[in-house]
């Protein structure tokens, strides 16, 4: 117990869908999503953003994604955060087949207070969060401070280079 304390972070997990499953929408999984995340145990969520219309990166003939980000706090390890939102995509209908394919939900960790790592499984903070509009915008609703833990770059900076992205609030 002592040990979980000590390791408490802070946490931002970004949201995004873009195929509806079993009569739900993008945006019903994207909602969903985020119950799902209330009851991982370890995990108390925080901030929830607005949710986006965006077009898919890169563009391709899929319908497009609406993205969102949350912000928690957590005990927990980064590889059981991981195992945790691996859980909630399957559970949601995800099958996973080639990069980029068009998905019903996708749970990435984008920086677990400013830990860098490269493992396999987990590079944090995620390597291409900093080159999306559909993370940096919603990431900005729930922690308008935060700062590119590798580059030091604050997300303004970020914002301004993704201007010209696709994307718009919906909710
Ligand atoms: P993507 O989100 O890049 O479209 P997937 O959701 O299919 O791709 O994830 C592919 C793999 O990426 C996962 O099996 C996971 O182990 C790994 N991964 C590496 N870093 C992260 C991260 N920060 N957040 C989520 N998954 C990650
Ligand atoms: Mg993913």
């Amino acid at each position: 117990m002592a040990e979980e304390r000590n390791h408490t972070r802070s946490v931002l997990i970004a949201i995004g869908a873009n195929l509806p499953q079993g009569g739900q929408s993008a945006l019903e999984s994207c909602e969903q999503a985020v119950q799902a995340l209330r009851h991982v145990p370890g995990l108390r969520v925080q901030a929830v953003s607005r949710w986006y219309e965006s077009a898919p990166m890169p563009p391709s003939g899929q319908p497009p994604y609406v993205n969102g980000v949350v912000l928690g706090v957590t005990s927990l390890p980064p590889l059981v955060l991981l195992d945790h939102l691996q859980d909630i995509e399957t559970q949601q209908g995800r099958v996973r087949s080639v990069p980029n394919a068009a998905r019903t939900l996708d749970l990435d960790i984008i920086d677990m207070d400013a830990l860098c790592q490269t493992a396999e499984r987990l590079v944090l903070p995620h390597p291409r969060a900093h080159e999306r509009a559909f993370v940096l915008y919603p990431l900005r609703d729930v922690q308008p401070g935060w700062v590119h833990p590798r580059t030091g770059q604050p997300l303004e900076q970020m914002l301004q280079a993704v201007e010209g992205q696709e994307i718009r609030v919906i909710g």
